[in-house]
């Protein structure tokens, strides 16, 4: 899990180095493709379900699952990356968002948000505590900072499969949920707007768009919970 994790984070980063203007969605999904092979791992993403790439490049108003194409990166964009990688068996899940260029206030701030969202729901993903207790750290960031949180699509169990039944949503449900303990990793992920929360689904069957157009972001890490506290696998 940890190689798997590390791997993710580091085709992050190489995305992150060519996410330029003027090149297309498809050259960084190349990018992230060379990379996780080169690595010895698999993209989880390609063919799941169908889905024909190795990441997802969602732009703007698209919250997640944008497919990667001819479409070419312009200055001024926020771009969210995610990443899934299958090393030996084990698989690892993060996404980030960038700007391009330098962002507007009101942008640096949905980011930053969405990236402290995150931390804290890691933080809070120690042995004893509950999956509402990772929710409502999540939710309480996203509120504070004034976004709007997705709500259809939440954080999950990860191992053998990317997508494993625990499901840890960025808000909080009213129930307490499974008491969190050594051994169990999930991928944890807030989707946060600045404008109002809702979403659907674009005609290609992937893309998850704001329906307002309101700008979103994803960060996303892999997390073990060890007896010393989290862990984060999606990290260099
Ligand atoms: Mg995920």
């Amino acid at each position: 899990m940890r190689r798997a994790g590390r791997i993710v984070a580091d085709v992050l980063a190489a995305v992150e180095e060519e996410l330029k203007p003027g090149v297309t969605t498809a050259t960084l999904d190349t990018v992230a493709e060379s990379y996780i092979r080169k690595a010895g791992a698999r993209p989880s993403f390609k063919g799941y379900r169908g889905f024909p790439a190795s990441i997802c490049v969602s732009i703007d108003s698209e919250v997640v699952h944008g497919i990667p194409g001819k479409r070419v990166i312009q200055e001024g964009q926020v771009v969210s990356i995610d990443a899934g990688a299958i090393w030996k068996g084990y698989h690892g899940d993060g996404a980030r968002t960038f700007f391009v260029g330098t962002p507007p206030a009101d942008v640096a701030g949905l980011i930053s948000t969405t990236r402290l969202a995150l931390m804290a729901g890691v933080a809070a993903a120690v042995p004893g505590a509950h999956i509402e207790d990772v929710s409502g750290a999540v939710e309480d960031v996203a509120v504070e900072g004034g976004c709007g949180i997705v709500r259809p699509y939440v954080g999950h169990g990860i191992g053998t499969r990317m997508h494993e039944e625990l499901q840890i949503p960025n808000y909080r449900t009213g129930s307490r949920g499974i008491e969190i303990q050594p051994g169990i990793c999930m991928a944890i992920e807030p989707m946060l707007t600045l404008g109002k929360a809702d979403v659907e689904t674009l005609a290609d069957g992937w893309t998850v768009v704001t329906t307002d157009h309101s700008l979103a972001a994803h960060f996303e890490h892999t997390i073990a919970v060890t007896e010393k506290g989290p862990e984060i696998l999606t990290t260099v």
